[in-house]
Protein backbone atom coordinates (compact mmCIF):
# COMPACT_ATOMS: atom_id res chain seq x y z
CA UNK A 1 0.00 0.00 0.00
CA UNK A 2 1.38 3.37 -0.53
CA UNK A 3 -0.51 6.63 -0.43
CA UNK A 4 -2.39 8.53 2.00
CA UNK A 5 -5.22 6.57 4.00
CA UNK A 6 -8.52 8.11 2.04
CA UNK A 7 -11.79 7.61 4.13
CA UNK A 8 -14.63 8.67 1.73
CA UNK A 9 -17.79 9.37 4.10
CA UNK A 10 -21.46 8.44 1.87
CA UNK A 11 -22.85 5.82 -0.11
CA UNK A 12 -23.71 7.27 -3.52
CA UNK A 13 -22.38 8.38 -6.95
CA UNK A 14 -19.99 10.72 -5.68
CA UNK A 15 -18.63 8.64 -3.35
CA UNK A 16 -18.21 6.19 -5.92
CA UNK A 17 -17.03 8.37 -8.36
CA UNK A 18 -14.72 9.44 -6.10
CA UNK A 19 -13.40 5.78 -5.42
CA UNK A 20 -13.02 5.02 -9.43
CA UNK A 21 -11.37 8.42 -10.08
CA UNK A 22 -9.17 7.85 -7.03
CA UNK A 23 -7.84 4.69 -8.69
CA UNK A 24 -7.61 5.81 -11.87
CA UNK A 25 -5.33 8.59 -10.71
CA UNK A 26 -3.11 5.67 -9.27
CA UNK A 27 -3.94 5.88 -5.59
CA UNK A 28 -2.66 2.60 -3.82
CA UNK A 29 -3.27 3.64 -0.53
CA UNK A 30 -5.86 2.50 2.23
CA UNK A 31 -9.12 3.46 0.83
CA UNK A 32 -12.20 3.09 2.79
CA UNK A 33 -15.98 4.05 2.11
CA UNK A 34 -18.53 4.34 5.03
CA UNK A 35 -22.05 4.27 3.82
CA UNK A 36 -24.97 4.75 6.32
CA UNK A 37 -27.07 2.57 3.81
CA UNK A 38 -27.55 -1.64 4.24
CA UNK A 39 -27.40 -1.78 0.66
CA UNK A 40 -24.46 -0.92 -1.73
CA UNK A 41 -24.27 1.96 -3.75
CA UNK A 42 -27.05 2.92 -6.25
CA UNK A 43 -28.18 5.28 -8.73
CA UNK A 44 -31.14 7.77 -8.35
CA UNK A 45 -32.31 8.73 -11.29
CA UNK A 46 -34.22 5.75 -11.97
CA UNK A 47 -35.87 5.88 -8.71
CA UNK A 48 -38.86 8.26 -9.90
CA UNK A 49 -38.47 6.35 -13.80
CA UNK A 50 -38.56 2.85 -14.51
CA UNK A 51 -37.48 1.55 -11.42
CA UNK A 52 -40.41 3.07 -9.38
CA UNK A 53 -42.38 1.65 -12.77
CA UNK A 54 -41.19 -1.91 -11.74
CA UNK A 55 -39.59 -2.38 -15.25
CA UNK A 56 -35.97 -1.65 -13.81
CA UNK A 57 -34.61 -4.40 -10.87
CA UNK A 58 -32.72 -3.60 -8.10
CA UNK A 59 -29.85 -5.27 -9.27
CA UNK A 60 -29.48 -2.84 -12.52
CA UNK A 61 -29.65 0.09 -10.09
CA UNK A 62 -25.72 -0.55 -8.84
CA UNK A 63 -23.34 1.62 -9.43
CA UNK A 64 -21.05 -0.98 -9.47
CA UNK A 65 -20.74 -5.06 -9.34
CA UNK A 66 -20.19 -6.86 -6.39
CA UNK A 67 -16.39 -7.20 -7.25
CA UNK A 68 -16.63 -3.42 -8.54
CA UNK A 69 -14.91 -2.16 -4.45
CA UNK A 70 -12.22 -4.89 -4.30
CA UNK A 71 -11.31 -4.18 -7.95
CA UNK A 72 -10.31 -0.49 -6.98
CA UNK A 73 -8.83 -1.33 -3.78
CA UNK A 74 -11.95 0.02 -1.77
CA UNK A 75 -13.63 -1.23 1.17
CA UNK A 76 -16.96 -0.76 1.07
CA UNK A 77 -18.09 -0.77 4.51
CA UNK A 78 -22.51 -0.53 4.87
CA UNK A 79 -24.45 0.48 7.75
CA UNK A 80 -21.81 2.94 8.93
CA UNK A 81 -22.97 5.97 9.87
CA UNK A 82 -20.63 8.70 10.79
CA UNK A 83 -21.52 10.82 13.19
CA UNK A 84 -18.60 12.99 14.06
CA UNK A 85 -15.20 14.33 13.13
CA UNK A 86 -12.14 15.36 15.18
CA UNK A 87 -9.88 17.14 13.06
CA UNK A 88 -7.51 17.22 15.72
CA UNK A 89 -6.71 13.89 15.83
CA UNK A 90 -8.01 13.10 12.44
CA UNK A 91 -10.70 10.59 12.97
CA UNK A 92 -14.49 10.14 11.90
CA UNK A 93 -16.56 8.65 14.58
CA UNK A 94 -19.48 5.97 13.78
CA UNK A 95 -23.03 5.70 15.17
CA UNK A 96 -21.74 2.73 17.56
CA UNK A 97 -18.64 4.86 18.74
CA UNK A 98 -15.79 3.23 16.58
CA UNK A 99 -13.39 5.84 15.60
CA UNK A 100 -11.92 5.99 11.65
CA UNK A 101 -8.75 7.26 11.33
CA UNK A 102 -8.03 9.12 8.03
CA UNK A 103 -5.09 11.07 6.21
CA UNK A 104 -7.23 12.78 3.51
CA UNK A 105 -11.23 12.81 4.11
CA UNK A 106 -14.19 13.47 1.73
CA UNK A 107 -17.70 14.28 2.61
CA UNK A 108 -19.89 12.79 -0.02
CA UNK A 109 -23.34 12.78 2.42
CA UNK A 110 -25.47 13.94 -0.77
CA UNK A 111 -28.97 15.15 0.77
CA UNK A 112 -32.10 13.62 2.28
CA UNK A 113 -35.69 14.50 1.40
CA UNK A 114 -37.02 17.20 3.34
CA UNK A 115 -40.47 16.40 5.09
CA UNK A 116 -43.54 18.85 5.76
CA UNK A 117 -44.29 18.67 9.01
CA UNK A 118 -47.96 18.43 8.07
CA UNK A 119 -47.92 14.99 6.30
CA UNK A 120 -44.93 13.89 8.07
CA UNK A 121 -46.76 10.71 10.45
CA UNK A 122 -49.15 10.06 8.07
CA UNK A 123 -48.85 6.24 7.06
CA UNK A 124 -49.54 6.87 2.88
CA UNK A 125 -47.23 10.23 2.81
CA UNK A 126 -43.93 9.23 0.67
CA UNK A 127 -40.64 10.65 0.54
CA UNK A 128 -38.32 9.65 -2.22
CA UNK A 129 -34.78 9.69 -2.29
CA UNK A 130 -33.62 5.98 -1.03
CA UNK A 131 -34.12 2.96 -3.36
CA UNK A 132 -36.15 1.61 -0.05
CA UNK A 133 -38.66 4.50 -0.63
CA UNK A 134 -38.91 3.72 -4.24
CA UNK A 135 -39.73 -0.13 -3.73
CA UNK A 136 -42.24 1.39 -0.84
CA UNK A 137 -44.08 3.48 -3.24
CA UNK A 138 -44.44 1.39 -5.94
CA UNK A 139 -46.20 -1.11 -4.23
CA UNK A 140 -48.82 1.40 -3.25
CA UNK A 141 -48.62 3.13 -6.99
CA UNK A 142 -50.69 0.50 -8.05
CA UNK A 143 -52.78 -0.14 -11.54
CA UNK A 144 -55.57 2.74 -11.55
CA UNK A 145 -55.28 3.87 -7.99
CA UNK A 146 -55.26 7.90 -7.38
CA UNK A 147 -51.74 9.31 -6.31
CA UNK A 148 -51.15 12.82 -4.98
CA UNK A 149 -48.25 14.92 -5.85
CA UNK A 150 -46.70 17.33 -3.27
CA UNK A 151 -44.44 20.06 -5.01
CA UNK A 152 -44.20 20.42 -8.68
CA UNK A 153 -40.28 19.91 -8.88
CA UNK A 154 -38.50 17.93 -11.44
CA UNK A 155 -39.18 14.62 -8.93
CA UNK A 156 -42.45 15.26 -8.46
CA UNK A 157 -43.39 15.72 -12.08
CA UNK A 158 -41.41 12.31 -13.00
CA UNK A 159 -43.32 10.47 -10.27
CA UNK A 160 -46.73 12.19 -11.68
CA UNK A 161 -45.37 10.80 -15.09
CA UNK A 162 -44.70 7.43 -13.88
CA UNK A 163 -48.07 7.61 -12.00
CA UNK A 164 -49.82 8.06 -15.34
CA UNK A 165 -48.02 5.68 -17.35
CA UNK A 166 -49.60 2.63 -14.58
CA UNK A 167 -53.15 4.82 -15.43
CA UNK A 168 -53.55 6.27 -11.79
CA UNK A 169 -54.97 9.23 -11.72
CA UNK A 170 -52.70 12.24 -10.31
CA UNK A 171 -53.03 15.49 -8.64
CA UNK A 172 -49.94 17.47 -8.56
CA UNK A 173 -49.86 20.28 -5.38
CA UNK A 174 -47.86 23.24 -6.00
CA UNK A 175 -47.17 26.47 -3.80
CA UNK A 176 -46.18 28.35 -7.22
CA UNK A 177 -48.59 29.23 -9.70
CA UNK A 178 -47.22 26.65 -12.24
CA UNK A 179 -44.87 23.97 -11.69
CA UNK A 180 -40.93 24.39 -12.08
CA UNK A 181 -41.58 28.16 -12.59
CA UNK A 182 -38.36 28.90 -10.50
CA UNK A 183 -36.24 26.48 -12.81
CA UNK A 184 -37.00 26.64 -16.28
CA UNK A 185 -39.21 29.93 -16.62
CA UNK A 186 -42.50 31.17 -17.17
CA UNK A 187 -42.32 30.14 -21.10
CA UNK A 188 -41.30 26.11 -20.59
CA UNK A 189 -43.23 25.99 -16.96
CA UNK A 190 -46.10 26.63 -19.03
CA UNK A 191 -45.26 24.30 -21.80
CA UNK A 192 -44.49 21.49 -19.38
CA UNK A 193 -47.33 21.72 -17.45
CA UNK A 194 -49.51 21.64 -20.40
CA UNK A 195 -48.19 18.38 -21.47
CA UNK A 196 -49.19 17.00 -17.94
CA UNK A 197 -52.78 18.34 -18.08
CA UNK A 198 -53.09 16.81 -21.52
CA UNK A 199 -51.84 13.13 -20.24
CA UNK A 200 -54.55 13.70 -17.82
CA UNK A 201 -52.79 15.41 -14.23
CA UNK A 202 -54.80 17.13 -12.40
CA UNK A 203 -52.77 20.47 -10.94
CA UNK A 204 -53.40 22.76 -7.67
CA UNK A 205 -51.22 25.76 -8.11
CA UNK A 206 -50.74 28.46 -5.98
CA UNK A 207 -51.75 26.21 -2.89
CA UNK A 208 -49.99 23.89 -0.28
CA UNK A 209 -50.30 20.58 1.67
CA UNK A 210 -52.02 22.00 5.19
CA UNK A 211 -52.50 18.29 6.72
CA UNK A 212 -53.64 14.92 6.09
CA UNK A 213 -56.32 12.47 7.25
CA UNK A 214 -57.84 8.70 7.13
CA UNK A 215 -59.96 9.01 3.45
CA UNK A 216 -63.90 7.46 4.07
CA UNK A 217 -62.55 4.99 0.81
CA UNK A 218 -59.27 4.19 2.96
CA UNK A 219 -55.89 6.01 2.14
CA UNK A 220 -55.43 9.62 2.65
CA UNK A 221 -57.38 12.71 2.17
CA UNK A 222 -54.72 15.94 1.56
CA UNK A 223 -55.95 18.90 2.92
CA UNK A 224 -54.84 22.13 1.25
CA UNK A 225 -54.61 25.65 2.26
CA UNK A 226 -57.28 26.66 -0.01
CA UNK A 227 -59.75 24.83 1.45
CA UNK A 228 -60.36 21.76 -0.88
CA UNK A 229 -59.07 18.10 -0.32
CA UNK A 230 -57.63 15.28 -2.57
CA UNK A 231 -57.99 11.34 -1.49
CA UNK A 232 -55.32 9.09 -2.80
CA UNK A 233 -53.84 6.43 -1.65
CA UNK A 234 -50.21 7.76 -2.13
CA UNK A 235 -49.40 11.39 -1.40
CA UNK A 236 -45.70 11.83 -2.49
CA UNK A 237 -43.67 14.63 -1.11
CA UNK A 238 -41.00 16.34 -3.51
CA UNK A 239 -40.43 19.65 -1.98
CA UNK A 240 -36.55 19.73 -1.82
CA UNK A 241 -33.82 18.63 0.10
CA UNK A 242 -32.21 19.10 3.33
CA UNK A 243 -28.23 18.47 3.89
CA UNK A 244 -27.13 16.71 7.40
CA UNK A 245 -24.86 19.50 8.26
CA UNK A 246 -24.66 19.68 12.43
CA UNK A 247 -21.78 17.31 12.58
CA UNK A 248 -19.83 18.83 9.80
CA UNK A 249 -20.56 22.77 11.24
CA UNK A 250 -19.47 20.60 15.18
CA UNK A 251 -16.56 19.80 13.78
CA UNK A 252 -15.16 23.45 12.31
CA UNK A 253 -16.61 23.33 8.83
CA UNK A 254 -17.70 25.94 7.38
CA UNK A 255 -21.54 25.33 6.29
CA UNK A 256 -23.91 27.27 4.36
CA UNK A 257 -27.04 25.49 3.52
CA UNK A 258 -24.20 23.01 2.44
CA UNK A 259 -20.63 22.04 3.20
CA UNK A 260 -18.63 25.12 1.48
CA UNK A 261 -16.11 23.98 -0.65
CA UNK A 262 -14.14 25.81 -3.51
CA UNK A 263 -14.18 24.67 -6.90
CA UNK A 264 -11.69 21.50 -6.39
CA UNK A 265 -14.11 20.39 -3.50
CA UNK A 266 -11.61 22.10 -1.01
CA UNK A 267 -13.01 23.01 2.89
CA UNK A 268 -11.94 25.08 5.41
CA UNK A 269 -10.06 22.33 7.48
CA UNK A 270 -6.74 21.20 5.74
CA UNK A 271 -6.95 17.35 4.29
CA UNK A 272 -10.97 17.43 4.37
CA UNK A 273 -13.08 17.20 1.38
CA UNK A 274 -16.66 17.58 -0.64
CA UNK A 275 -18.29 16.12 -3.32
CA UNK A 276 -21.63 15.61 -5.17
CA UNK A 277 -25.00 16.95 -3.35
CA UNK A 278 -23.86 18.12 -0.14
CA UNK A 279 -21.17 20.85 -1.32
CA UNK A 280 -22.03 24.14 -1.71
CA UNK A 281 -20.24 27.33 -3.47
CA UNK A 282 -20.25 30.78 -2.25
CA UNK A 283 -20.84 33.32 -5.13
CA UNK A 284 -21.77 37.19 -5.15
CA UNK A 285 -25.31 35.13 -5.71
CA UNK A 286 -25.07 33.90 -2.18
CA UNK A 287 -24.52 30.30 -1.32
CA UNK A 288 -25.17 27.95 -4.52
CA UNK A 289 -26.25 24.24 -4.16
CA UNK A 290 -26.01 21.70 -6.93
CA UNK A 291 -28.35 18.82 -6.99
CA UNK A 292 -27.61 17.08 -9.74
CA UNK A 293 -26.16 13.96 -11.33
CA UNK A 294 -23.29 14.85 -13.82
CA UNK A 295 -22.27 18.06 -11.18
CA UNK A 296 -22.17 14.98 -8.44
CA UNK A 297 -19.69 13.16 -10.41
CA UNK A 298 -17.59 16.16 -11.88
CA UNK A 299 -17.37 17.76 -8.73
CA UNK A 300 -15.94 14.14 -7.14
CA UNK A 301 -13.47 13.80 -9.69
CA UNK A 302 -12.21 17.16 -8.86
CA UNK A 303 -12.10 16.53 -5.13
CA UNK A 304 -9.79 12.80 -5.77
CA UNK A 305 -7.31 15.46 -7.89
CA UNK A 306 -7.36 17.39 -4.75
CA UNK A 307 -6.70 14.88 -2.46
CA UNK A 308 -3.78 13.76 -4.43
CA UNK A 309 -2.68 17.16 -4.80
CA UNK A 310 -3.14 16.95 -8.55
CA UNK A 311 -3.88 19.96 -11.08
CA UNK A 312 -7.80 19.89 -11.75
CA UNK A 313 -9.02 18.41 -14.58
CA UNK A 314 -10.95 20.05 -17.18
CA UNK A 315 -14.66 19.44 -16.56
CA UNK A 316 -17.48 21.52 -18.47
CA UNK A 317 -18.74 23.36 -15.07
CA UNK A 318 -22.02 24.02 -16.91
CA UNK A 319 -24.59 22.67 -14.51
CA UNK A 320 -25.71 20.39 -16.84
CA UNK A 321 -29.28 18.12 -15.94
CA UNK A 322 -31.99 16.11 -17.32
CA UNK A 323 -35.16 14.57 -16.34
CA UNK A 324 -37.22 11.96 -18.39
CA UNK A 325 -41.06 13.04 -18.49
CA UNK A 326 -43.31 10.33 -20.34
CA UNK A 327 -41.61 10.50 -24.14
CA UNK A 328 -39.82 13.70 -22.80
CA UNK A 329 -36.11 14.05 -22.60
CA UNK A 330 -35.43 17.36 -21.32
CA UNK A 331 -32.11 18.73 -20.70
CA UNK A 332 -31.36 21.81 -19.31
CA UNK A 333 -27.87 23.20 -18.65
CA UNK A 334 -26.37 26.57 -17.47
CA UNK A 335 -28.93 29.24 -15.08
CA UNK A 336 -31.38 31.53 -15.72
CA UNK A 337 -30.78 35.09 -14.56
CA UNK A 338 -34.04 37.05 -13.17
CA UNK A 339 -33.96 39.16 -16.59
CA UNK A 340 -33.68 36.43 -18.81
CA UNK A 341 -34.89 36.61 -22.34
CA UNK A 342 -36.19 33.23 -23.56
CA UNK A 343 -35.79 32.46 -27.08
CA UNK A 344 -36.65 29.35 -28.95
CA UNK A 345 -34.04 28.94 -31.59
CA UNK A 346 -34.63 25.45 -32.93
CA UNK A 347 -38.48 23.45 -33.39
CA UNK A 348 -41.16 25.28 -31.83
CA UNK A 349 -42.65 24.27 -28.42
CA UNK A 350 -46.03 22.98 -29.71
CA UNK A 351 -43.88 19.91 -31.60
CA UNK A 352 -42.59 19.12 -28.43
CA UNK A 353 -39.30 19.30 -30.14
CA UNK A 354 -36.96 22.48 -29.03
CA UNK A 355 -34.27 24.34 -27.83
CA UNK A 356 -34.54 27.16 -26.07
CA UNK A 357 -32.09 30.17 -25.25
CA UNK A 358 -32.13 31.86 -21.92
CA UNK A 359 -30.43 35.64 -22.77
CA UNK A 360 -29.15 37.63 -20.13
CA UNK A 361 -26.41 40.85 -20.44
CA UNK A 362 -25.95 39.93 -23.90
CA UNK A 363 -24.96 36.45 -24.00
CA UNK A 364 -26.90 33.22 -23.56
CA UNK A 365 -26.46 31.77 -19.78
CA UNK A 366 -29.36 28.99 -19.97
CA UNK A 367 -29.99 26.41 -22.52
CA UNK A 368 -33.13 23.93 -22.10
CA UNK A 369 -34.03 21.18 -24.71
CA UNK A 370 -36.70 18.65 -25.20
CA UNK A 371 -36.79 15.97 -27.48
CA UNK A 372 -33.72 17.73 -29.16
CA UNK A 373 -30.11 16.08 -27.94
CA UNK A 374 -28.64 17.16 -30.87
CA UNK A 375 -29.88 20.69 -31.08
CA UNK A 376 -28.54 20.81 -27.64
CA UNK A 377 -25.21 19.77 -28.02
CA UNK A 378 -24.39 22.24 -30.22
CA UNK A 379 -25.89 25.11 -27.75
CA UNK A 380 -24.17 23.47 -24.71
CA UNK A 381 -20.91 23.52 -26.42
CA UNK A 382 -21.42 26.86 -27.28
CA UNK A 383 -21.91 27.94 -24.11
CA UNK A 384 -19.42 25.98 -22.91
CA UNK A 385 -16.96 28.31 -24.95
CA UNK A 386 -17.26 31.26 -22.72
CA UNK A 387 -16.02 28.92 -19.94
CA UNK A 388 -18.48 29.94 -16.75
CA UNK A 389 -17.25 28.82 -13.32
CA UNK A 390 -19.49 26.33 -11.55
CA UNK A 391 -20.58 29.12 -9.21
CA UNK A 392 -21.90 31.23 -12.44
CA UNK A 393 -23.86 28.47 -13.93
CA UNK A 394 -24.78 26.58 -11.24
CA UNK A 395 -28.16 26.92 -8.90
C1 LIG B 1 -35.62 10.22 -7.27
C2 LIG B 1 -34.46 11.00 -7.81
C3 LIG B 1 -34.36 11.22 -9.19
C4 LIG B 1 -33.31 11.97 -9.71
N1 LIG B 1 -33.26 12.19 -11.05
C5 LIG B 1 -32.25 12.93 -11.58
C6 LIG B 1 -32.21 13.20 -12.98
O1 LIG B 1 -33.08 12.75 -13.75
N2 LIG B 1 -31.19 13.98 -13.44
C7 LIG B 1 -30.21 14.50 -12.62
O2 LIG B 1 -29.32 15.22 -13.09
N3 LIG B 1 -30.23 14.24 -11.29
C8 LIG B 1 -31.23 13.48 -10.76
N4 LIG B 1 -31.25 13.22 -9.41
C9 LIG B 1 -30.19 13.78 -8.55
C10 LIG B 1 -28.97 12.84 -8.43
O3 LIG B 1 -29.38 11.53 -8.23
C11 LIG B 1 -28.10 13.34 -7.30
O4 LIG B 1 -27.54 14.57 -7.71
C12 LIG B 1 -26.99 12.36 -6.91
O5 LIG B 1 -27.55 11.17 -6.42
C13 LIG B 1 -26.08 12.97 -5.85
O6 LIG B 1 -25.18 12.02 -5.40
P1 LIG B 1 -24.42 12.16 -3.99
O7 LIG B 1 -23.57 10.94 -3.88
O8 LIG B 1 -23.82 13.48 -3.85
O9 LIG B 1 -25.58 12.11 -2.90
P2 LIG B 1 -26.62 10.98 -2.53
O10 LIG B 1 -27.05 10.27 -3.75
O11 LIG B 1 -27.63 11.64 -1.66
O12 LIG B 1 -25.79 9.95 -1.65
C14 LIG B 1 -25.33 10.27 -0.35
C15 LIG B 1 -25.06 9.00 0.40
O13 LIG B 1 -24.39 9.27 1.61
C16 LIG B 1 -24.99 8.53 2.68
N5 LIG B 1 -24.79 9.28 3.91
C17 LIG B 1 -25.40 10.44 4.29
N6 LIG B 1 -24.94 10.84 5.49
C18 LIG B 1 -24.03 9.90 5.90
C19 LIG B 1 -23.23 9.77 7.05
N7 LIG B 1 -23.24 10.67 8.03
N8 LIG B 1 -22.41 8.68 7.14
C20 LIG B 1 -22.36 7.79 6.14
N9 LIG B 1 -23.11 7.87 5.01
C21 LIG B 1 -23.94 8.92 4.89
C22 LIG B 1 -26.46 8.45 2.27
O14 LIG B 1 -27.09 7.39 2.94
C23 LIG B 1 -26.31 8.22 0.77
O15 LIG B 1 -26.10 6.87 0.48
C24 LIG B 1 -32.30 12.48 -8.85
C25 LIG B 1 -32.38 12.25 -7.47
C26 LIG B 1 -33.46 11.51 -6.95
C27 LIG B 1 -33.56 11.27 -5.46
Amino acid sequence: MSGPRVVVVGGGLAAVRTAQALHDLGHRGELLILSAESEPPYDRPPLSKNHLLGTLPDDALRLLPPTGYADLGADLRLDSQVVALDPAVRTVTLAGGTAVPYDRLVIATGAGARQLPALRDRPGAFALRTAEDSRRLAAVVREGRPVAVVGGGFIGLEVAATARTRDCPVTVVEAQPAPLLGAVGPEVAAWLQARHVARGVDFRCGTTATGAADAPGGGERLHLADGSTVDADAVVVGVGVVRDLDWLAAAGLEVDGGLVCDEAGRTNLPDVFGAGDVVCHRTERGPVLIGHWTAAGDSARRAAHAVLDLEQPSLPDDGFFWSDQYDLRLQFVGRIAPDAEFTVVDGDLESDSFVAHYRSGGRTTGVFAANNPRGFLRSRVELRKARPTVAEVAG
